[in-house]
């Protein structure tokens, strides 16, 4: 959450940002303006991309200042095109608590928490899997993370609707396992920074395949192929989950392959720069793919379904093989096969 006692005007979070060209004067220019309450160029070129939560070496959190500006001056291009979808939640919060769906599982399974997507938006056959099969399932607006709204100009979401979610969770009465980082975010770092209990025990996707991998290792083909990571943009704020997934990739015979835009220096997949810039979006995922195809990576790995609807043509036209982390689990367990490039 942005502190602004801890911004010393060093200006390295827009210097640094991939996405526009400012020395230092005008980068700090930019935040004093944020910091007014005033309109800033950068209201309509940033692509909420998160790297300078990360890039801000003081912890003041310049992202989170940018989005509540976005959302409170609201004429960005990101906002814009975003509006109505942020109405419709903002009407379904406000309103009854319909449009949401539990399967009921094993008494004694945790729940696997689908966030607001649809079932349809993850690879076929996800539920099926050994690994989830009798979870309680749930999704839709009751258990939306709301984490994500901060890249459509709905950054108050969360911090409105976050203790409701958080309760729709805890009533189910069990431990919840977050399919999706947004989830895992709302859980453990922006209820933190709100104030709102979180009275259930939590993990994150990676954490509960590793262990499940780990305790059925005589399942495990090791896959030996040499992969990408598409981290998601929520990666930003878990740097953690990168040690539970080189845990999941050592188990399933993985190499992550070395390459420029890795960790620190990750790309957006381009979702969000699609309603700023579509041309940048695009330069955005060539450099990406060709980065990971020159590195030998022989498929690149999601873990978001907006990056893996994003990225679907330009990967597919590319021909590197584009996997959602839990069918590259799914294979090593002979559940289905590695894709014909
Ligand atoms: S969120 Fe990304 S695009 Fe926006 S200012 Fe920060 S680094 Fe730049
Ligand atoms: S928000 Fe952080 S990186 Fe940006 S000017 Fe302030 S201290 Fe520097």
């Amino acid at each position: 959450m942005w502190d602004a006692s801890k911004c010393d005007f060093c200006g390295d979070c827009l210097v640094k940002c991939r996405y526009v060209d400012y020395d230092k004067d005008k980068a700090v220019s930019e935040i004093r303006l944020l910091m007014e309450g005033k309109a800033a160029d950068i209201l309509d070129r940033c692509i909420t991309c998160n790297a300078c939560f990360q890039n801000c070496p003081t912890g003041a959190d310049p992202a989170n200042l940018i989005y509540k500006m976005l959302e409170k001056i609201g004429t960005g291009t990101i906002v814009a095109s975003f509006k109505p979808y942020i109405d419709i939640v903002t009407r379904a919060f406000e309103g009854s608590s319909g449009g949401s769906q539990v399967i009921e599982g094993d008494p004694d399974k945790p729940v696997l928490s689908f966030d607001s997507f649809l079932f349809t938006q993850f690879p076929e056959g996800t539920l099926e899997s050994r690994m989830f099969k009798g979870m309680t399932v749930v999704r839709g607006k009751k258990y939306a993370s709301l984490v994500g709204m901060g890249h459509m100009g709905g950054e108050s979401l969360a911090e409105r609707y976050g203790q409701k979610v958080i309760e729709g969770l805890a009533e189910l009465g069990k431990d919840i396992v977050y399919l999706h980082n947004e989830g895992y975010v709302l859980a453990h770092v922006k209820a933190k920074e709100l104030g709102i209990h979180v009275p259930y025990k939590y993990m994150h996707l990676f954490e509960y395949m590793r262990d499940y991998l780990k305790n059925n290792q005589n399942d495990i083909t090791k896959l030996n192929k040499k992969v990408a990571y598409q981290p998601n943009c929520a990666v930003r704020w878990i740097p953690e989950q990168d040690v539970w997934l080189n845990e999941i990739f050592e188990l399933i015979g993985v190499e992550r392959v070395s390459r420029k835009y890795e960790g620190l220096n990750a790309l957006c997949c381009g979702g969000p720069a699609l309603a700023v810039n579509k041309e940048l979006a695009l330069n955005i995922q060539n450099d990406n793919i060709n980065d990971a195809i020159e590195n030998h990576a022989e498929a690149m790995i999601t873990i978001c379904p907006m990056c893996d609807a994003v990225m679907r043509d330009q990967t597919s036209k590319a021909g590197l093989p584009k996997i959602f982390i839990t069918d590259l689990c799914r294979m090593a367990l002979g559940e289905v096969s590695w894709p014909v490039s």
